[in-house]
């Protein structure tokens, strides 16, 4: 019988916490902790996602600064307005929503986030202390794979992890941070050849490809963890993951549902981050 990761629950667990948190930093520095965020154009999505973002920080107290600039915003308008909140001592995390409108270099913009504001975990120097495993502000959805896998008690030391997609976003910190927690670590991609065997060695799956229901049951070992962060839509338009969660859930030790698994992870670790910027301001 497999157990279901609640992710919402873990959720709501660890922003209780970040809340407190939040409220003693007040207490004690007598300031509150601010998150900007910077949305360009009106890419609908993406809309809901910040205003997500502004509704959970509100919740967990943290002061929200949100930009909207329009799709016709230059280059130099959007590097003007991070370069603005990177000196901004009430700002402690900075978020650009991406994707940015075409034609807008979402890399220069990324790198005027000072490494210390990034709270996305997106930028060069943070990846580069996660891969040397330091400590460092580490992107949100992989690493709220890993408190949920922790939160779930599920040993990762010396498990064959294999994680599928090797984007910058999920799929490489992902690996890491299963490297750094001394799993075995595979990581397949478009061009692997065997991922069905490869997946079949695994303790581990983590499916980061965003293709609905593309890791089916003959794929999964018995008894392995499965974690699910796709969210596609299957042919009826339904939210999906990226598992066929009803044919695959039986072999399984433990998995996550899409949605209510790493989704609302995501958010909270945007919070954790938040706070984690604030208390190493001031040097905790
Ligand atoms: P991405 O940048 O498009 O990366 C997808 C990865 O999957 C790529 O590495 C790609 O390989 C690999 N892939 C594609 N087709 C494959 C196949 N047939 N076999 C094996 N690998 C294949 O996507 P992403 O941003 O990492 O996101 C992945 C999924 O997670 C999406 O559904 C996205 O919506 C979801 N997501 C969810 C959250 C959340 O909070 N729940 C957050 C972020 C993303 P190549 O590198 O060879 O192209």
């Amino acid at each position: 019988m497999y157990k279901l990761i609640d992710g919402k629950a873990h959720a709501a667990a660890m922003r209780r916490e970040i809340a407190c948190g939040v409220a003693e930093y007040r207490r004690k520095y007598g300031r509150d902790i601010g998150l900007a965020v910077v949305f360009v154009g009106d890419n609908s999505a993406s809309k809901v996602y910040v205003r997500n973002k502004i509704k959970a920080c509100e919740e967990a107290g943290v002061k929200s600064f949100a930009y909207y600039l329009p799709a016709t915003a230059t280059q130099s308008e959007v590097e003007e307005l991070v370069k603005s909140l990177a000196v901004d001592k009430s700002v402690d995390g900075i978020l650009v929503q991406l994707p940015l409108p075409a034609g807008l270099n979402a890399d220069a913009v990324l790198s005027l986030i000072p490494v210390e504001k990034d709270v996305d975990g997106f930028s060069e120097s943070n990846i580069g202390s996660l891969c040397m495993n330091k400590p460092c502000l580490v992107a949100c959805t992989p690493n709220g794979v890993m408190r949920m896998l922790r939160r779930e008690g599920i040993e990762i030391k010396g498990k064959r992890a294999v994680v599928i997609g090797r984007s910058n976003i999920v799929g490489k910190p992902m690996a890491m941070l299963l490297l750094n927690a001394d799993a075995t670590v595979t990581v397949c991609h478009s061009r692997t050849q065997n991922l069905k065997e490869i997946c079949l060695s695994a303790d581990i799956v983590v499916a980061a490809i965003g293709r609905a229901k593309f890791i089916t049951a003959d794929m999964i070992k018995e008894g392995a963890v499965v974690v699910d962060v796709g969210m596609n839509r299957d042919e009826d338009g339904k939210l999906c993951g990226d598992v066929d969660f009803a044919n695959v859930k039986d072999k399984c030790s433990y998995i996550t549902p899409v949605p209510g698994g790493v989704g609302p992870m995501t958010i909270t670790m945007l919070l954790y981050n938040t706070l984690a910027a604030a208390e190493r301001s001031v040097g905790l």
